[in-house]
């Protein structure tokens, strides 16, 4: 699909896909965020004259590392790591780090991208930047699992730090890794140094609603986004893709805001259940015994399991697409709309393909792009360096309660710039343009660095 821009944008553009050959998620990910800026280079013909575009599409840095591993049956394996410290204008970069086999150079710059503007919108002193290996998790054994983090750490170590690069977890990173990470990095470093890595286990320096963050937070985006049109989550059927800690937490404040949640999936299908799902369950399988969600059918004779099914071709009134990136796609979005949702939070980054995002904004139905809608968890990530600095622990209710007025902040500050740049409700031009604006001033102070 061709690009919308401003024609002192596109050839911006076409620098960055020339420089970054074959990076296509990258690409996309600029050309969303670009496709919004035209009217603010015309606000702001300061950010022109500084190259602030120009710049932010360029990384400050890029780590990429081997890290060679033994299995249990004494063989060797090499992958690769990567670290992506996109851009400090804000503070330390910030973001997590995703173990997948997909993983390679664009998918970590696609998700540094995001993260630089995501992380604005949180108020917060953070940075953006990613990263990752493609090393794949499913099927290891704790133990390998435990030999990979620390042979990534003992390259990662030398970049890392409170004030320097603050990484947590994405997709196959969760609490287990967390802990080996940064069992790694104290050991190597010998500094007990909480605020190096987020997501950290509750006994030695997490936050509490760190796990739940990034669902409750994009939960209580779409509440907010309902707000407006005078509506809520009570009785709406809903759909949440994925089946980890996104989705997981997401299941968990629609059911306590009165929604009822029918579906959900893993990368090998979706779970039907008409009266709504199991949530403990679900807990049970993921959470506790790492089992795929097809087993859900085992437990509840009345849901239906479809092995590689659409989810999106159930019907329902809200979509909150918490798996992966481009898992929405334009016939998915069009199938949305005609079955009734009114709304869509995106829990994942970049679930939406751009042909799907349009089809959602020429819809008209309230949508919440990556950026804005899962920004909880990185916030809460910046609550708990605060915890860290401090050296405190807070509430679950204080911390639930600040993530809460975070959200709703966003949703406020992304709401009203759009209204101020003329497209009222096109929460992707909001939320690209605040995010913007606030590295860009940032940027215009520091000069030429
Ligand atoms: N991986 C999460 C995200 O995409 C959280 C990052 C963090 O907490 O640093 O925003």
């Amino acid at each position: 699909m061709t690009p919308k821009f401003d024609e002192k944008i596109e050839p911006i553009y076409q620098e960055v896909l020339a420089r970054n050959p074959g990076e296509t998620e990258f690409h996309q990910a600029v050309q969303e965020v670009l496709e919004s800026l035209g009217p603010v280079l015309v606000k702001h013909p300061e950010f022109a004259d500084h190259r602030i575009i120009e710049r932010i599409c360029e990384p400050e840095r890029q780590i990429i590392f081997r890290v060679p591993w033994q299995d249990d049956k004494g063989d060797v394996h090499i992958n690769r790591g990567f670290r992506v410290e996109f851009n400090s204008s804000l503070g330390p970069y910030k973001g997590g780090l995703r173990f997948h086999p997909s993983v390679y150079l664009g998918i970590i710059k696609f998700l540094g991208f995001e993260q630089i503007f995501k992380n604005a919108l949180t108020g917060m002193p953070i940075g953006g930047g990613k990263g990752g290996s493609d090393f794949d998790p499913k099927g290891k054994s704790d133990t390998e699992i435990m030999r990979f983090c620390q042979s990534f750490m003992t390259e990662l170590h030398r970049h890392l730090g409170e004030h320097t690069d603050v990484p947590a977890g994405d997709i196959g990173v969760g609490g287990r890794e967390i802990g080996y990470l940064f069992g790694q990095y104290k050991r190597i470093t010998n500094r007990w140094e909480a605020g190096v890595l987020t997501g950290k286990g509750l006994d030695w320096g997490g936050s509490l609603v760190r796990t739940e963050a990034t669902g409750y937070g994009a939960t209580f985006f779409v509440d907010e986004m309902l707000k407006v049109r005078k509506d809520s989550f009570e009785g709406k059927t809903c759909l949440v893709s994925g089946s980890g800690n996104v989705a997981i937490y997401t299941i968990e404040k629609i059911n306590e805001l009165g929604g009822k949640v029918v579906a959900c999936s893993d990368s090998g299908g979706y779970i039907y259940h008409e009266k709504g799902l199991d949530l403990a369950l679900i807990q049970q399988l993921k959470e506790i015994e790492r089992r795929r969600i097809k087993d859900y059918a085992e437990y509840h004779k009345d849901a239906k399991y479809v092995a590689k099914g659409n989810i999106w071709q159930i019907p329902c009134q809200v979509a909150m697409p918490s798996a992966t990136q481009n898992e929405i796609n334009g016939k998915d979005a069009a199938t949305l709309v005609k079955n009734g949702c009114i709304a869509v939070g995106e829990g994942a980054n970049m679930p939406t393909t751009p042909e799907g995002v349009r089809v959602f904004l020429e819809a008209g139905i309230a949508y919440g792009p990556g950026k804005a809608a899962n920004a909880g968890g990185v916030a809460t990530s910046a609550l708990e360096m605060q915890q860290n600095a401090c050296r405190d622990s807070w509430t679950f209710e204080y911390t639930e309660k600040r993530l809460q007025q975070i959200m709703q902040s966003i949703h406020q500050l992304c709401y009203e710039t759009a209204e101020e740049y003329g497209t009222p409700g096109n929460y992707v031009n909001g939320a690209n343009i605040a995010g913007f604006v606030r590295v860009a001033r940032a940027m215009v102070a520091f000069g030429l660095v």
